[in-house]
């Protein structure tokens, strides 16, 4: 950490910052230039909050040089982390993977036609809420058990890992039976308690960023579940509310360069939840390969028109069918293939 002082600050000053680091257990190497003075704290220590020192006198600025994550940040793993399963898919390598399906499992004959035709697109993955987190309580919650009871049968029929999200610690028995991946909704990236739990389980997670939370705060949560010891994360863009109003949030595409070059671990776009509108999932899809992604994750619905949750952003039958022979082409364009 670099502290720099401010020109005016007394020598007294001073004193009081660097023994405030040397408390905290850095040692301190002082530069006194012709201006200011810039104290430099080296030490092991990562859980230090920096306001702390920014709130005493005469400092004017204190910069962070380490990354408050460990675990997840990339010197823990430069190679990268392969999240693979038992089927043989593996997310991270050189395949992209798509995992479709609709928002919510609706009813048997809606997963059961949805799970057919993605696997024939070739989504490797079948996606489907069990567990709703609805803006409003008088929407569709989900079918809960019954659900992720059809989502693992559809999923055997179809050779298709099932994904479905968890919205509290409560529901990780109960769906750990019946799902391949943990999926961690938006609204629950920062459930810390859930977090440190998904850490104790060995099943892999796919934690997605909070509407306002930032690429360090995705990376943090991240940390709380592979502190627990689960190394099998899958960090997900799905779009971050801004002033913009003509999509439902803002894909932040660039979220997965950024990412990939600070962690290890494998990052999936959600190009359905990013934009909100159908006719924006597969530009979304395409531009997120490009950038790199290692996963799609896409709503789709025999049906939408009718979907109970997120009918206007899933895509139809057809349009699934066009952007996987498109992404096809894609991907080898980026040295990468689809699964
Ligand atoms: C979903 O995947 O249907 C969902 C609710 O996602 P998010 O948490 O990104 O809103
Ligand atoms: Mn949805």
């Amino acid at each position: 950490m670099i502290v720099a002082m401010q020109e005016t600050a007394s020598e007294e000053q001073i004193q009081v910052v660097m023994e405030h680091l040397m408390n905290m257990g850095f040692s301190v190497h002082r530069t006194t230039g012709e201006r200011q003075s810039i104290l430099a704290a080296v030490g092991a220590r990562s859980d230090f909050d920096t306001r702390n020192l920014e709130v005493l006198s005469g400092v004017e600025h204190v910069h962070r040089i380490s990354a408050p994550y460990k675990l997840s940040g990339k010197a823990f793993r430069p190679e990268g982390t392969i999240v693979q399963f038992a089927n043989g898919v593996k997310v991270g390598g050189e395949e992209v993977i798509v995992m479709a399906g609709p928002c919510s499992v609706e009813s048997r004959e809606q997963l059961f036609t949805v799970a057919e035709l993605v696997a024939k697109a070739g989504a490797r993955a079948l996606r489907g809420g069990a567990f709703k987190p609805r803006s409003s309580p008088y929407s569709f919650q989900g079918l809960g058990i019954e659900a992720l009871k059809l989502l693992r049968e559809a999923g055997d029929k179809f050779n298709l890992l099932v994904i479905s999200e968890v919205m509290e610690i409560s529901q990780i028995p109960q769906m750990l039976p019946y799902i391949d991946i943990f999926q961690v909704g938006a609204r629950n990236m920062q459930n810390f308690n859930l977090l440190r739990e998904l850490g104790k389980v060995k099943k892999p997670a796919l934690l997605k960023r909070g509407i306002a939370a930032t690429i360090e705060e995705l990376l943090l949560s991240a940390e709380y579940i592979m502190s627990g010891g689960n190394y099998d994360v899958i960090l997900c863009e799905r779009g971050i509310r801004t002033f913009e109003t003509y999509t439902r949030n803002t894909l932040d595409i660039c979220a997965i360069p950024v990412i990939h070059k600070l962690s290890h671990l494998p990052m999936a776009s959600d190009p359905s939840h990013g934009t909100g509108l159908r006719d924006k999932v597969a530009p979304m899809a395409r531009a997120s390969i490009a950038a790199g992604a290692d996963v799609l994750l896409i709503e789709v619905h025999h049906d939408p028109d009718k979907a109970l949750s997120d009918g206007a952003q899933s895509l139809y039958p057809q349009q699934f069918h066009e952007l996987m022979d498109t992404l096809r082409m894609i991907a080898p364009a980026v040295g990468r293939k689809l699964a």
